[in-house]
Order: C-alpha cells, then structure tokens, then sequence
C-alpha cells in the first residue's frame, strides 16, 4: 500500500507551537508535508489570494512558508507542491476553541473545509487558549487512529475541539450558539483620526444540548461534522409551499 500523504497547514502561522505538536502527531501516520501561513492570519475564513502573487520559503523539504491565506496554503499544497492528491488534509491545532458560528471566522476550519474540497479526508483542531499542545497530543492520535474507521459523506469536515485538563474521551456534538457581545469601539490615534477596534472580551456560547461548547466545558473533547452544503434540508423539504408563494400562477 502507497504511504499516506499528509498535507498540514494552520492558520496561527508556521512557528505554532500548535502546528509543532500537530506535525509530531501526524508524522506516526505516513509522510506529512507542511504549508502553513508565515504569520499569525486567525480569523481569515477562506478566504483566497486572487489579486496578489504568492510567495513561499521552503524550510527543510517538507515544510513551507507561505505569505498566504490558509486556504492559499491548502491551494499550494494540492496543486502544486505534492504529486498527489493527499490522504488527508489536518489544520491546527488552533490555540483557543473554534466552537459553534466560530467555524465561520475560522481560518483553521477554513483549511479544513478547503482539503474537504480537493476529496481529502480533513479536520480542523482547535485547543482551550491556556491548554499546552502537547498534553492534546495523545488524544490527537487517539482521534487520528480511529478517524477513518467512520465514514463521512463526501463534502463532509471533522471539527475536533480538545478541552482544558485531560479529557474524558470523545463526545459527537452539534454546533452551538455564540453569544454576540462583540464591542466595536471607536478610539483616536494621535493624528486624531478615528479608528475601530473589533472584539475585547473573550467569546461565550450559549452551552446548549449536545453541542460542542457544552462538550468541551464538561471536559470532553468534541467532535462536531460540518458540511461544506449549507442548504437548510428543512425548507428544502417545503418545496410545494415554495411554489405556492413564489410562483403562485406559473
Ligand atoms: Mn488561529
């Protein structure tokens, strides 16, 4: 059998203690080659590098900075850098959640979604902001070594979330709500032109039922399946009501 390919990448940039510990994770897999972002770039979603050359720094051989996106690193790998498609695409491990409408800010889980995309089976890892990554190790390979024994649809992403402290084991959970509290404010600086400073406190979740906030705050670590088709199956469903409201004489 041909070796596994391992493709890696990150959105908090290549010298990520969290990509570190990933890399050593995945090297017990099969041959890992890594692109990952030159700099911190959190928060990008997928977002793709259209209007400006790409650039990358090879490191060693099997690691490379990009002075791209996440995605633009996935993009990279794939298409040009391995001759192969690879067997598996893993970004992170984030440092700090990507829990409920995270997912959708998310450069790590957008990494995930884009290896989703090129067939590759993919997750995105994301870890409690004060938990070391390498206590997430062994439950890394834990998930790493079972992952394929299930099945997901094409289309389909893990979203691995690993709590803070030792976790009790794994736990399949649906996607939260996040609690919008998010302040904009609005400062001078000292040309006494205004600026607007996005965040401050850390996000909250709602914790509901089942979900992966709930998970991961009662010490387990969540796995949560998001699907790159977005189409809400329950209005689907509603096909005659659709006709009668939208096209009510065709
Ligand atoms: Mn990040």
């Amino acid at each position: 059998m041909q070796e596994r390919l391992i493709l890696l990448t990150n959105d908090d940039g290549l010298w990520s203690p969290g990509l570190a510990a990933l890399a050593r994770v995945a090297s017990r897999f099969g041959r890992v080659v890594t692109v990952a972002p030159d700099r911190n770039r959190s928060a990008i979603s997928s977002a793709l590098s259209l209007h400006n050359i790409l650039r990358l720094q090879e490191l060693d051989g099997e690691r490379y900075a990009c002075d791209g996106t996440p995605v633009d690193c996935v993009l990279v790998g794939t298409r040009n850098l391995l001759d192969r498609r690879p067997d598996w695409v893993l970004s992170g491990i984030n440092t700090g959640f990507n829990l409920g409408e995270d997912v959708f800010y998310s450069g790590t889980v957008g990494a995930a979604f884009e290896g989703g995309m090129t067939g590759a089976r993919a997750a995105a890892f994301s870890l409690h902001p004060e938990e070391d990554p390498a206590r997430a190790e062994p439950w890394v390979e834990l998930f790493l070594r079972r992952w394929e024994s299930m099945d997901l649809p094409a289309g389909r992403i893990w979203n691995v979330n690993l709590p803070k402290g030792e976790p009790k084991g794994f736990r399949l959970a649906g996607q939260d709500r996040r609690m919008y509290h998010d302040s904009v404010e609005k400062r001078m600086d000292p040309r006494g032109i205004p600026y607007f400073w996005i965040g401050g406190s850390l996000p909250t979740y709602e914790r509901s039922k089942g979900s992966d906030a709930e998970a991961v705050a009662d010490g387990w670590v969540s796995l949560t399946p998001l699907r790159l088709d977005l189409a809400c199956p329950e209005v689907m469903a509603r096909g005659d009501e659709f006709d009668g409201v939208f096209n009510p004489h065709a």
